[in-house]
Parts: structure tokens; sequence; C-alpha cells
């Protein structure tokens, strides 16, 4: 194993603000003016946050919440689903998706997803539609947006809302419109490491709907209205007002920070083109790394996450490891093959797609502030590993 000053610094998987000197003096600039005014709650750091990503998300209404999941969670309440619904739910998705439904007393249905994105469709969608279900939750998973309309027409047609998970695709737009604000609700997580990210939780949830707005403004916050007055049974999700600020600053960056993204994925695509199909010396590889699939006309990437998928996925990763590259696996488990959700009785080979995604996705390094030189290690080590393994060792 070679020692790592020969390969040079590791290459993160990403890089949270602390390793940007400028803007982490700009934030905690803006979090001393806060900590000072002792306006910690609610007011109008969070109302000018909530003002701003509406405007960001061109959708009327933004609520700040305390995290994705509770942004999830709260967006099913207003729609009134709970006990006895159904709600419907890809496998292949952070687990947060699924313990939202579970949160408020509703059953996650779990469905499978198409093998060439890793998403949500209408086709899916319609063949598992049935009456209990009460709501529809897709998920623009690693920053890819799911094909929308064809799910709304289907919706649509039973009557059911959607609720967009968009908790990895903050400021990607689906037929021009940013997503969130296609379904009844949008949902945000605002973890550290997403493409918008807090210094710590964070969510919101955006509509178009004033009542559902409303809704989601009293639950997060003991139904309360005015001080006092609880119209409805609610709980503690309050986006905090520090976070509020922090968000309200790195928002006015979200575009050009998503351009940079887009860019180094189309630019890591260019670098690995030669594994479709190749390898380096002409040799077929029979794909044995294939590139995430690219975002067709009216969708977009905004790679919260570069997946690429090999049967090797194992060796890959140590491989990577040796080369200084970090890399990760988004999501090793498919929620329905999780401990948590084992009571579903959703057995092994029950989604196959997603098991087999689970299997063979590997997430690499790309994040904005990432340098050629970066981006160039990270492609040369994974072409040298297809290179060295031309075959499948399934
Ligand atoms: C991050 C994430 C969530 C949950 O967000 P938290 O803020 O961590 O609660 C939900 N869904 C997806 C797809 C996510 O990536």
């Amino acid at each position: 194993m070679p020692l790592l000053e020969e390969v040079g610094e590791e290459i993160p998987l990403t890089r949270l603000d602390n390793a940007d000197p400028q803007l982490l003096s700009e934030l905690l600039e803006t979090v001393a003016e806060v900590a000072r005014e002792g306006a910690f709650t609610l007011g109008k750091h969070v109302q000018a946050f909530e003002r701003d990503f509406a405007a960001y998300c061109e959708a009327p209404f933004a609520v700040g919440v305390s995290s994705g999941t509770e942004a999830l969670a709260l967006a099913l309440r207003a729609l009134e689903i709970g006990p006895g619904d159904e709600v419907m739910v890809p496998a292949n998705s952070f687990i947060a998706t699924a313990e939202a439904v579970s949160a408020i007393g509703a059953r996650p249905l779990l469905v499978d997803v198409d093998p060439a994105s890793g998403l949500l469709t209408a086709e899916i969608v319609a063949a598992a539609l049935r009456p209990a279900v009460r709501c529809v939750i897709p998920v623009h998973l690693y920053g890819a947006t799911v094909d929308l309309r064809p799910i709304l027409e289907v919706t649509a047609q039973s009557g059911v809302p959607v609720v967009e998970d968009a908790c990895q695709a903050h400021g990607a737009r689906y037929r021009g419109q940013r997503v969130g604000s296609l379904g009844a609700l949008g949902c945000f997580s605002f973890y550290p490491a997403k493409n918008l990210g807090a210094w710590g939780d964070g969510g919101a949830v955006i509509t178009s709907d004033a009542a559902l707005a409303q809704r989601v403004e009293l639950l997060r916050s003991h139904g309360e209205r005015p001080r006092y007055r609880h119209r409805r049974i609610g709980t503690t999700a309050r986006l905090d007002a520090l976070q509020a600020a922090v968000l309200r600053r790195k928002l006015t960056r979200l575009d050009g920070w998503n351009a940079e993204r887009r860019r180094l994925g189309a630019a890591l695509r260019e670098l690995l083109a030669p594994l479709a199909g190749h390898s380096r010396s002409g040799l077929p590889t029979e794909a044995a790394i294939e590139l995430p699939s690219s975002p067709c006309a009216e969708a977009d990437h905004v790679y919260h996450l570069f997946v690429v998928r090999s049967s090797s996925r194992e060796a890959l990763r140590e491989y990577l490891a040796r080369k200084g590259v970090a890399s990760a696996v988004h999501y090793p488990t498919p929620i329905h093959l999780t401990e948590a959700y084992a009571h579903l009785g959703q057995l092994t080979g029950s989604l196959p797609v997603s098991e087999e995604l689970a299997s063979r996705i590997c997430s690499l390094p790309l994040f904005p502030g990432m340098s050629e030189g970066e981006l160039e290690r990270v492609a040369a080590a994974v072409l040298d590993f297809a290179e060295a393994r031309p075959h499948n060792s399934r």
C-alpha cells in the first residue's frame, strides 16, 4: 500500500463550509449578529429566509422547519394523512422518506424504481396505486429530477396528492420549474452536506396552497396562533433563527454552486467516457463501471452525489481508498430490507431493482470548489481500476 504522501492528500467525498475560509468568516459574522440580538427562535430571520427561499423556489409559500424528515412528516399531516393510510415511497431512497410516513402513523408502501434512472416512474406508480394510498412521494435522488409530469397525471386521475422529496435537489429544474414546486408540497433538508446546508439540522416545506402552508406553520410550533392559543396538536419542529440566517446568506450562492456541480458532473462524465463499453486499450470492459444516467432534455441534475455502478463495487472502493480517493454508498440497504422495516414483510427479491442498485452503487467525490487536479485524480483512479479489471468479476 503506497504512503499517503505518494498519492497526495485524500480527496474527500464532499467539503463543508469550514473548508472555505471566506465563507466561514462571513457566516460567523452572521451568527454573531443573530446571537447578539438574542433572536433564537422564529421571528424576522426565519421569516426573511422563508421569503427568500419561496422566491428562489418560485413558490408562493415556504415554511422553515427543523429537518427534512420533519418537513415530510408535517407535509403529510397538513394533507390530513395519518393512521390507516398508505403513502407510496421508493425503496431506493434515504430511510427518512419512509420514516416520515411512519412518524405520522401511516404505512409506507415501498415500491421499486426504474433500473436506468433509479427513480420512481408513472408506470410504477400506476401499477401500485390502490385505495389505501393517500399520497405518493417521488424522490429527486442524488440531485436528478424525477419525470414528474406523467406521475402527476396518473395521481391526479385518482385524486392522490404528490409530495416531492427534494432533499437532495435544491434548485434543480424540471420542465423549467424548480423541483418542490410541482407537487402539492415540496420538502427540503438543510443537513450540512446537502446542496444547501445549514450549520446543523434544518428543513423547509414549500407549497402554492395558502391553507397547506398555514397548517405546516401551525404544526411546527404547537399548533399555536396567536401565543398560547393552541388550535391543533403540533410539535416542536421550528427552523432555528441562527440556521435561517446562515441559510439566507448561503442561498444567494446556491445557483452558482449548483452550476459548478453540473459543470463538474459533466466533466467527470467526460473524463470517464472511455468506460462506456471499452477500456482505454480498446478492449471491451463489459461496462465494468457504469456512469450515472445523463439528464434528458426536460430533466436536470444538480449532482448532490455523483453515483457510478459497478458489479465489483467493494474492490473499486478499496482501490479508490488506496489512491486517496474517498467514496461512499448511498445507500447500502434498500429501505424494505432494513431491520427497521422488517415488519413490512417485504423480503429479499421483492423489489429487485432497488436491491441490485444497493449492491452496485458507489458515490464519488464531487463538490463546489473541487479543483481540476482533484477531478482528474478521481477519474484516473476509476479508469485505472477499470483497466486492471477488464471483465466483470461477478
Ligand atoms: C437528507 C434526506 C432526508 C431527510 O432530511 P434530514 O434533514 O436529514 O431529516 C429525506 N430524504 C432524502 C432523500 C434525504 O436525502
